[in-house]
């Protein structure tokens, strides 16, 4: 078939899964980032698909979105999946990864794939003929921003909080317990139960307490997915209990459930950091240190990593690209990851095959893949393009961006991860074909 290269810029979950699909396919890729000279404010690792917070993929069953988002990943053999699975670390339904081993699995596959090229550099614009996805995530540099910004408008921007992590060994481990919600198994889960005085006590404090002000060019815009503790303490008294403070679903050793309570999630394999469930924050270092050790059982806490909050950056899809990721105002470019205005890790690397699949079509004058809201990688191209452009949202994959499927309420789920598994798996077939023909 063609023998044009494919130029991918960004080696993050979305574009690391891009150059993986396109060169299983046989086309060659430059990729570029700017690590490991240059870093953005989150990244830190020199391996490519770095994590920058939780280290979980969320839930792996289909009772939730996401679960039949990663079934549908599965079957079309996702790379980086793949590599999330290598990297599985215990930690209830949910795919919960160690972050290191993670992007070593990825790095090896790119650094070890012959089609792949890559290159250190900093990219700051796109021409008009090379085959390009850019993939440069929510934290693109701002030369990058700023030609797109220029060139296409981008102007929409948004927050995202990180939450802290903290030394296993500095948890007074005589006043926590350890179990999953509505599980009766020993439990992944370190949880820190507080009675209602505590709870009060702890939410007056978050509601005073200090924060890291805004960079000039940053606005209280506070993206509602990703919602930092402090903030939604300041909506009402009881909104922490009906969100990362809930405590439904667990019991403690003495029979009862805790009034409120903060759970924490392994972050590595060896289970010597712990990351705070939820507890995104744009608190100054000082007062994360004040008030988070006032969590009985975390009173002698250490932190590994104090919780941050970053501007993040995506386009307005709805506006510039169709439902194949592609630009309508140039059909060389495709966006692919969070800059495309998805949202979240799975939905990054989902984004990254679309469009290496897609990308494929494109350079070879083949018909587009059409996904179909019938399954959830068609579910999400398509709110880029159904989204409306005058309050465009990041969204991430949920039951509502599907096609409406008739059948009674409480079969709906399971009908709909049935009928995107027959719509995959055609799917499946046409790419292999594609792949035989490549070989011959
Ligand atoms: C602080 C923060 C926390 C987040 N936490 C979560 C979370 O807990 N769970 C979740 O599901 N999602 C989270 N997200 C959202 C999103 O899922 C992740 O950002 C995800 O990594 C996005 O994948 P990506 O491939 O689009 O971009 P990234 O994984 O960020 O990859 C982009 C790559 O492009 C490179 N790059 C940037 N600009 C250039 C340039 N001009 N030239 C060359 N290379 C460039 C970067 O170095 C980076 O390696 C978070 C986002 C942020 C910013």
């Amino acid at each position: 078939m063609n023998n044009k290269t494919v130029k991918i810029v960004g080696a993050g979950l979305a574009g690391c899964e891009a150059a993986l699909t396109l060169a299983s396919l046989g086309v060659d890729v430059v990729l570029y980032d700017i690590k490991p000279k240059q870093y953005t404010p989150a990244h830190k690792s020199p391996n490519f698909a770095e994590l920058v917070c939780s280290n979980s993929l969320k839930s792996d069953t289909t009772e939730f979105a996401t679960g039949v988002l990663k079934q549908e990943l599965r079957t079309l053999n996702s790379f980086v999946l793949g590599c999330a699975y290598k990297a599985q670390i215990p930690a209830g339904k949910t795919l919960t990864v160690d972050r290191e081993i993670f992007s070593s699995e990825v790095t090896k596959l790119i650094k070890g794939n012959s089609k792949i090229k890559f290159v250190c550099e900093e990219i700051d614009s796109f021409d008009n003929t090379t085959p390009t996805i850019i993939a440069t995530g929510p934290l693109t540099t701002p030369k990058l921003s700023q030609y797109l910004s220029k060139k296409l408008g981008l102007s929409l921007y948004f927050y995202d909080a990180v939450a802290p992590i903290i030394s296993a060994d500095s948890i007074d481990y005589s006043k926590v317990f350890i179990a999953n919600k509505f599980d009766n198994l020993d439990g992944d889960y370190i949880n820190c139960p507080l009675t209602k005085q505590q709870y009060e006590d702890f939410v007056s404090n978050l509601t005073t307490a200090q924060r890291v002000p805004l960079k000039s060019f940053e606005d209280e815009k506070v993206f509602e997915g990703c919602m930092p503790v402090e903030v939604m303490a300041k909506r009402e008294l009881n909104a922490l209990r009906c969100g990362p403070l809930k405590a439904q679903g667990l019991v403690m050793p003495n029979g009862q459930q805790p009034y409120a309570c903060v759970q924490l999630r392994k972050e590595d394999a060896l289970g010597t950091a712990y990351n705070m469930v939820g507890f995104q924050t744009n608190l100054t270092f000082p007062e994360q240190k004040r008030i988070f050790t006032t969590i009985p059982g975390l009173e002698k806490t250490e932190f590994l990593r104090y919780g941050v909050m970053h501007r993040n950056s995506y386009i307005n899809a709805p506006k510039l690209l169709n439902s194949y990721f592609q630009l309508k105002q140039q059909n060389n470019v495709f966006f692919a990851g969070q800059i495309s205005g998805i949202e979240g890790y799975v939905e990054s690397i989902a984004s990254g095959l679309i469009v290496g699949l897609e990308m494929y079509c494109y350079i070879n004058n083949l018909p587009i893949l059409n996904f179909t809201t019938n399954t959830a990688l068609g579910a999400l191209a398509n709110y880029l393009q159904a989204a409306n452009p005058n309050n465009f949202q990041p969204m991430h994959i949920n039951w509502g961006l599907f096609a409406p499927i008739d059948c009674p309420k409480q079969l709906k789920k399971e009908k709909i991860a049935e009928r995107s598994k027959n719509y995959i798996s055609n799917i499946y077939k046409e790419i292999s074909k594609w792949k035989l023909e490549e070989q011959q």
